[in-house]
């Protein structure tokens, strides 16, 4: 099968999608996922095409397809909210413009918080700014993200999802990023992928799936409570996610791995060595190995 795979890499604004592709590359990837940005706040710059230009010729080199890359936006925008609902729109209108100038189709958005109004409101509050950012020419679709349920966030279910996509005007620049991690928690059996699946096609239509994130799940299933573990690791476990990974019907979306950095030792709060291109081999392989944080910390 024809894995596509990848991880979250840095955009840096001195290396910006060259720097971003050279990431990935490390990581034996032949996707990846970026920020425009630090992912906590909104200070964008300016891009510059002939990086651009280099990035894509490196891409080409190394067969990473443009149409598979992905940006995701900052968690902070949150269209639910009244008080937050115009910068969030007018940010989420530059960045699609960003996305476009750099080559990219598919932007991953949170859908939002419930914050000081009801599930409802904010679902509409939701659409209605799609509606405004989605009235473009430009080839960028947002892909709204499945959600853990932590606090009041929309999204937590398929239902919840189809309940803004229905009120999308733009039903062909709309779609879905599935998270492993925050399927896990919300309440979805990762041990019975094919029925979730079959759940997601009937509720939403699996066509509408351009990226998955990959991720163990610190958390038991229904935790509702989103915190990332590495590959193996965690309560989904490793057969679990090769089974999703090397799912058929998913073959040609792009897988990306968000699972957190190592820690220079147990002790240690500080996640300092990325763990992409060692979880890449090992699913590449299909093999799991236990020693994978100890060969991480001893190799970087
Ligand atoms: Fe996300
Ligand atoms: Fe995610
Ligand atoms: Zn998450």
């Amino acid at each position: 099968m024809n894995l596509i795979i990848g991880s979250h890499v840095s955009y840096k604004n001195n290396s910006q999608l060259l720097g971003s592709v050279k990431e990935a590359l490390n990581y034996k990837a032949n996707t990846f996922m970026f920020y425009t940005g630090a992912p906590q706040n909104t200070n964008r710059g300016v891009i510059e095409d002939s990086l651009t230009l280099e990035a894509y010729k490196l891409m080409k080199e190394n067969n990473i397809d443009l149409e598979k890359i992905i940006v995701h936006a900052p968690y902070i925008v949150n269209l639910a909210n009244f008080n937050n609902f115009d910068f969030s729109v007018s940010f989420l209108i530059n960045e699609v413009e960003r996305c476009s100038t750099l080559g990219v189709k598919y932007l991953v958005l949170h859908p939002g918080s419930a914050v000081n109004c009801s599930r409802e409101e904010a679902i509409n509050n939701i659409s209605k700014g799609l509606n405004l950012i989605l009235d473009n020419e430009y080839d960028v679709t947002i892909l709204l993200e499945t959600m853990a349920g932590k606090g009041n966030e929309i999204g937590r279910s398929f239902e919840e999802l189809k309940s803004i996509i229905d009120k999308v005007k733009f039903k062909d620049k709309i779609g879905v990023c599935i998270d492993t991690c925050h399927l896990n928690d919300a309440g979805y059996d990762m041990s019975n992928f094919d029925s979730v699946l079959d759940l997601f096609d009937k509720i939403i239509g699996i066509e509408k799936i351009k990226c998955i994130h990959i991720n163990d799940s610190k958390n038991n299933i229904d935790s509702h409570k989103d915190r990332h573990e590495n590959i193996g690791f965690g309560t989904i476990g490793f057969d679990n996610l090769i089974n999703i990974i090397y799912n058929k019907r998913l073959e040609s979306v792009p897988k990306i791995l968000e699972t957190p950095y190592v820690t220079k030792d147990d002790n240690s709060k500080e996640r300092e060595y990325p763990p992409y291109k060692y979880e890449i081999e090992m699913i590449r392989n299909k093999i799991f190995d236990k020693n994978l944080i100890k060969n991480i910390r001893e190799n970087s």
